[in-house]
């Protein structure tokens, strides 16, 4: 099996709990947060929770490199204010660090928002400088920058923004891209289509390249193509329909990386799963 599909579970209880969760949908590969995603400080990661997950992970035979954690939406690494920028920054370390303990290589976040208070350009510069900073006091974990839906003033709806910030980023070893399927469909990117799969994939491989793809994340979208309007959906069910998972399921290139579903039904995870894995070639 060379595709490793997942969903982002829940880890409530403990991050060994998510493992758990992910076996319990036939899953090979999962997201969790591995702190409450809506505040700003979270306890730090019991000794004996890391023990058990890194034990779980062995059991249910999962890899490192297929795990996905998601950073805490509060953080915004673009923010104009010092303070709240030096705030986010420390966030953003302690995900990292969350990350390092558990031996987890990947974590994923929102590149931020300027919030109509600074020039794209300053933002995404901002931004870099925010990751370089994180990578500079960690080890082993790349930063994976998801796009968005560009709803109200977040960037990274545009490939071109992803490929600004990754030029300003100093280790290029250890930056990557997601790419949500729901958030690019709603930020213009045609994906209902074989045509259009193809030229969104071209068009992120040309802006961006290919190789800094490290993760994908399958959502259908209840808000309109092009809308900007970040809301998700079950597969199939939504304005994009069952084409570009039909799609990234042939297609190599999404091999041996995590793609999560972010689904809106998780009590349909396990046929969701079930149904890309008829679909792989
Ligand atoms: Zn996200
Ligand atoms: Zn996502």
């Amino acid at each position: 099996m060379t595709y490793y599909i997942g969903a982002h579970v829940s880890a409530a209880g403990g991050v060994q709990n998510a493992v758990k969760n992910a076996e319990g949908i036939g899953a090979n590969a999962f997201a969790l947060f591995t702190k409450n995603n809506r505040r700003w400080e979270g306890p730090p990661l019991k000794k004996a929770d890391i023990e058990s997950y890194k034990r779980f992970l062995e059991v249910y035979k999962f890899n490192a490199k297929h795990v996905l954690p998601h950073a805490s939406y509060l953080i915004n690494p673009g923010h104009h204010e010092t303070e709240a920028l030096e705030k986010s920054r420390h966030a953003l370390l302690d995900e990292f660090q969350r990350c390092e303990q558990l031996g987890i290589e990947l974590i994923n976040f929102h590149p931020g928002s300027h919030l109509n208070k600074m020039p794209v350009n300053d933002c995404l510069a901002l931004i870099a400088e925010s990751i370089n900073i994180v990578l500079d006091h960690t080890k082993g974990v790349t930063a994976v920058i998801e796009n968005t839906a560009g709803q109200g003033t977040n960037l990274g709806f545009d490939f071109e923004h992803i490929a600004r910030i990754i030029e300003d980023v100093t280790d290029k070893s250890r930056v990557g891209v997601c790419i949500d399927t729901c958030h690019a469909f709603a930020a213009g990117y045609e994906l209902r289509t074989e045509e259009g799969c193809d030229n969104t994939f071209a068009e992120f491989d040309k802006v961006v390249g290919f190789d800094y793809l490290r993760a994908m994340h399958l959502n259908d979208s209840k808000g309109a193509f092009d809308s900007r309007v970040d809301r998700h959906h079950s597969l199939g069910k939504g304005e994009i329909g069952e084409t570009p998972f039909r799609y990234i399921m042939q297609d190599e290139r999404f091999q041996d990386m995590p793609l999560i579903l972010e689904t809106i039904e998780p009590e349909i995870w396990k046929e969701e799963i079930a149904w890309l894995r008829s679909l792989e070639k």
